[in-house]
């Protein structure tokens, strides 16, 4: 198969839209058989449900060539099964477990030509995503739905891999508690936009959100979890039941583990413990992991080293089995083709 001609290398985390993508709908109280199509662009009602009242979630996963030349993607069982708790609480139907990996290889294969090759850096990003096509306005959930995954390639999501991040700690929410931050819901990011472009205003990376409850504990940020090394190489990560549970961090505690020999834990982390940590990384599918190097405070400033030895050995080893050179864990690795 021959790869599209493009500057692999220099990839940025943005649309380009391969050719294919997977689309299913919800009609008659039951998921279509789906198809492969080669249309981009969606056509609904002014009045469908998903644009006045945000009934939408979405996923996000990444296909890698290996060296050998396989093409393999990360755990997208785990995303597959978050989309169903998402689809739960939105009132939406949920896609099957089976059909969402079918989905998966198909719009893969059909887009082989698109996946980065390996050691480019970039890789084929896919974006499953499912929203409420019916009219409505009255409040209430659609009774129609689309399912749609589509694929990009992409280069790293911060530009510039290796530079430390400031973080600022954010005055507003990202979530409520009893709310939708455990799920990957639209309107969680709807509401960080003011946030996020506000933060860049200001020279700031991301923002940190605090539990909304009593704004003392540390939570993630608008779109990734994160994560502490004590001086003495334990991972602590926080716990709570409004972060949204990143694949990429529970990878990440398993590998501090068992491949590392790090102490892990996961429990409620304080913003006034923070200046004890020594390194500190942000993670997701897109960044995998991030080195931050300062977290502000209003007047206060919290710094960790910048790119630490832990922090970079997580990233390592977790790229490494992405990637297929170090082995994974049973299950981790689906391979396409
Ligand atoms: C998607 C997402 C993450 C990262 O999850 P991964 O499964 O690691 O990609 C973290 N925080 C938020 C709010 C997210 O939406």
């Amino acid at each position: 198969m021959e790869k599209k001609t493009m500057d692999w290398g220099n990839l940025s985390f943005g649309y380009t839209p391969a050719d294919y993508r997977y689309v299913s709908n919800y009609v008659g109280g039951k998921w279509d058989e789906g198809f492969l199509s080669d249309q981009p662009n969606i056509t609904i009602s002014e009045s469908a449900c998903v644009l006045h009242y945000a009934q939408t979630c979405f996923e996000g996963l990444k296909a890698y060539s290996t060296e050998d030349g396989r093409i393999i993607c990360f755990r997208p069982d785990l995303n597959g099964k978050r989309m169903a708790d998402s689809c739960r609480r939105m009132k939406m139907p949920v896609f099957p477990e089976e059909r969402f990996l079918e989905a998966v290889d198909k719009t893969v294969r059909a887009n082989a030509a698109w996946v980065p090759p390996y050691g480019s850096g970039a890789s084929l990003y896919l974006r499953p995503l499912m929203i409420g096509t019916t009219p409505v306005l009255g409040v209430k959930p659609a009774s129609e739905f689309q399912f749609r995954l589509f694929a990009s390639p992409v280069g790293p999501y911060f530009k510039g891999d290796a530079r430390a991040l400031t973080l600022r700690v954010s005055d507003l929410d990202r979530a409520a508690p009893r709310g939708t931050g455990h799920i990957k819901a639209g309107l969680n990011y709807a509401m960080s936009l003011y946030n996020i472009v506000d933060a860049h205003d200001h020279g700031f990376d991301e923002n940190v959100y605090l539990d909304p409850a009593t704004r003392t504990y540390i939570e993630e940020t608008g779109g990734a979890n994160i994560l502490f090394v004590t001086p003495e190489g334990k991972l602590v990560t926080p716990a709570s039941g409004s972060i949204l549970p990143s694949i990429t961090r529970r990878s990440l505690l398993e590998v501090a583990k068992t491949y590392l020999g790090m102490e892990v834990a996961e429990r409620p982390v304080a913003l006034e413990e923070i200046g004890s940590f020594a390194e500190c990384g942000l993670c997701g599918t897109a960044a995998v992991i991030s080195p931050v190097g300062k977290i502000v405070d209003h007047d206060r400033e919290f710094t960790f080293e910048g790119n630490g030895p832990w922090i970079q050995k997580l990233y390592t080893t977790l790229r490494g089995i992405q990637q297929g050179r170090i082995p994974a864990p049973s299950g981790w690795i689906r391979e396409i083709c």
